[in-house]
């Protein structure tokens, strides 16, 4: 339909949208420019990824880093992936998206071995649709091969929601990645509708926190007890649990006293472009 949508934008005018009031015409149109140009902004290259550490919260050592998407459009400027992805996801563009960000995380991550720089293991985002597909484990394993990563510095991370669906398929999927030896997390946990007893059905190693309850621990008592209880159903359940969305350094301490084992935020670092981000990485020692 958005493909039809688009046509008749581009042939005949914005105009003949017969059953929609102006607002839904105007977000459709929305909706259908960012479309097209993001079609073109996968093929053109103008998509970039961010990296941003993920620490170890009782070393403050990196331990770890998340891929995340950047679009800088060119006459638009910057579109947020909050933004983007659910257009993607709804046209199904997503899946080129995704492929590009998988291949792209893991050759840069893999060039960053090659210069020398101590190996850390790089996550990535996948959408629901895409971890889904009964094909998905195989792609990444042609990924893995073709980059020359070594199947341990990958990471794949999905949300809580995203598994929710097709659950049968999802568990086999991450199977099939479990044996690859790519590891899993669970993104964004707290926000859906499942339970720690649930997930336990899922061969995942991470969980991670979403950032909504972290933000609250300082302020809110119950988000403090969610976050209490989640590391330690999380603990019982042998998973590791990290934190996202740490801003300050109250919040760290609340994560150390209640032995959370990695964080995510601002505190520590924004997401960066490659180039800051390999400053942030350890050179191995060379001897001559
Ligand atoms: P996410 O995977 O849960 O990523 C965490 C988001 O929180 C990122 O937003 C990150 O920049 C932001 N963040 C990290 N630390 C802090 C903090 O201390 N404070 C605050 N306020 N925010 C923080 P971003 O990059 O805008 O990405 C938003 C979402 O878009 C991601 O949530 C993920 O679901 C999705 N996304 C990003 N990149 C990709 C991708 O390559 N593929 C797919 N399918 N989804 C992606
Ligand atoms: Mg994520
Ligand atoms: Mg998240
Ligand atoms: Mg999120």
């Amino acid at each position: 339909f958005a493909n039809l949508a688009m046509q008749s934008c581009k042939h005949n005018g914005r105009h003949n949208f017969l059953f929609y009031t102006p607002n839904m015409n105007q977000y459709h149109d929305h909706q259908i420019s960012i479309e097209g140009d993001l079609r073109e902004a996968i093929t053109r290259n103008e998509l970039q990824l961010y990296y941003q550490p993920k620490v170890n919260v009782e070393t403050g050592y990196i331990s770890g880093m998340e891929a995340l998407v950047r679009w800088n459009h060119p006459e638009k400027g910057f579109i947020s992936p909050g933004e983007f992805i659910p257009i993607a996801e709804e046209t199904g563009l997503i899946t080129q998206l995704d492929e590009w960000v998988l291949n792209e995380a893991c050759r840069q991550n893999q060039q960053w071995m090659e210069a020398g720089y101590a190996a850390e293991r790089v996550a990535v985002n996948v959408s629901a649709n895409e971890i889904q597909r009964t094909d998905f484990a195989e792609k990444v394993n042609r990924v893995l091969q073709e980059t020359c990563l070594d199947p341990q510095f990958l990471e794949i991370e999905v949300t809580e929601n995203s598994v929710m669906q097709n659950t049968d398929q999802c568990i086999r999927t991450m199977q099939d990645l479990k044996t690859l030896g790519v590891s899993l997390s669970i993104d964004d946990f707290g926000t859906g509708y499942s339970s720690l007893s649930y997930l336990r059905k899922f061969p995942i190693h991470y969980l991670k926190i979403d950032q909504t309850f972290i933000k609250g621990v300082l302020h809110d008592p119950s988000d403090s007890e969610i976050v209490k209880v989640m590391i330690q159903l999380a603990d019982a359940f042998k998973l590791e649990v990290v934190a996202e969305g740490v801003e300050n350094a109250e919040v760290l301490q609340f994560l150390q006293e209640n032995h959370c084992a990695y964080y995510q935020g601002y505190y520590f670092s924004k997401p960066l472009p490659p180039e800051e981000m390999e400053k942030l990485l350890t050179k191995k020692q060379t001897y001559s």
